[in-house]
């Protein structure tokens, strides 16, 4: 029989576990209160099962935590830590502080498929989807775990293209049985794919970022070469049936680009999107080069300024958000692992402040 991995699962998977051992009904609410509620290390650390259930326990199942294997300090305080998949791919966890608050950045798999030209993960190629539990684990077994306010799936990978295990950890984020955090607390990021975004809108509450990077299809295919079959006017529609007056928050990500999608053209489009949209804010965002040769330019400060000026003249929230991180390669979709897994495979865990 093959190994249980607990991290990641509901009450009633825990409880086809504990009732194939024969174990009491109860030992299920136990069992999930020991994973999410008191995080526990070790069947040996959960003390109100009886000894005979611990073993029968870690028999079949392992919790499926385990510690990052380093980490890079960025200068403005923005932690980067290498987690070891399930399947043994390393991956990337940005913790970044805001005063009393810190966001946490989940990635979702080992490298990525959607072959963003902007993206360091791409470059990756693609090596597996996490499970859920490789994706709790990285808030689960974060040293700064208790700092957390918000978790955005922004890291490696294309969440929608792992939805059942985002889906899963969503719900042990969130759900009573598990973390019992606000959805509002949580954003998943995507660059847009029609059937998955439908289920992520419907099956939970959490804020959706969409990359967006240019209005116009033929574009952004470009940059985006997911757009070629995912056009945008569809999954726009999509949000626009959804109420984003209320507590739950869509954003557009723009990163943008020195004559590329910076004209009062891109502008204009951008607007006319944003009809139906409810409160939608942008993000705009400085470009932060991958390798040097990328071939783009990011758009000079003044533009930034005036596409944000412009989008609030036109009653749309529009931000130019901070980059977080640059100097260790933490920047959202810019997550760079060759040097850290490198480090990781060779020393023991340690902070490598850079
Ligand atoms: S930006 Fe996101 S979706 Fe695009 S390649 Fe990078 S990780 Fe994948």
């Amino acid at each position: 029989m093959e190994t249980m991995i607990l991290l990641g699962k509901n009450p009633q998977q825990l409880g086809e576990l504990t009732s194939s051992l024969n174990l009491p009904k109860f030992a299920a609410r136990q069992l999930s209160d020991w994973l999410y509620k008191k995080h526990a290390a070790s069947f040996e650390a959960m003390t109100n099962l009886s000894k005979a259930a611990r073993s029968a326990l870690a028999g079949q199942a392992t919790i499926g935590c385990s510690d990052p294997g380093s980490v890079a300090v960025s200068t403005d305080g923005t932690k980067k830590y290498l987690f070891r998949a399930l399947a043994g791919a390393w991956i990337e966890t940005a913790w970044i502080p805001d005063d009393e608050r810190a966001t946490l950045c989940l990635s979702t798999q080992a490298g990525c498929r959607m072959g963003c030209h902007f993206c360091a993960t791409a470059r990756q190629g693609f090596s597996g989807n996490l499970d859920a539990a490789d994706i709790l684990n990285q808030y689960r077994s974060l040293p700064e775990r208790d700092t957390v306010s918000n978790i955005v799936y922004m890291g490696m990978g294309e969440p929608l293209d792992n939805l059942e295990a985002v889906l899963a950890s969503i719900r042990a984020f969130t759900e009573d049985w598990g973390l019992a955090m606000s959805p509002r607390r949580i954003t998943v990021s995507t660059c847009g794919i029609l059937a998955p975004l439908r289920r992520l809108l419907d099956e939970t509450e959490v804020h959706v970022a969409l990359s967006l990077h240019n209005p116009f299809d033929e574009e952004r295919a470009q940059l985006m070469p997911i757009a070629r079959s995912q056009p945008l006017e569809p999954i726009l529609d999509l949000l626009r049936s959804y109420n984003w007056r209320g507590q739950r928050r869509l954003t557009l990500e723009y990163i943008l680009f020195d004559g590329y999608n910076d004209s009062e053209d891109h502008f204009r489009q951008l607007v006319r999107l944003t009809r139906g949209l409810g409160d939608v804010r942008i993000n705009l965002l400085r470009w932060n080069s991958v390798s040097g040769d990328d071939g783009v330019r990011g758009a000079p400060e003044e533009t930034l300024e005036l596409f944000r000026d412009s989008l609030n003249d036109e009653g749309i929230i529009a931000t130019i958000r901070r980059s977080r991180g640059g100097d260790i390669a933490a920047a959202c979709g810019l997550l760079s692992t060759a040097r850290l897994r490198n480090a990781a495979d060779t020393a023991a865990p340690a902070a490598d402040k850079e």
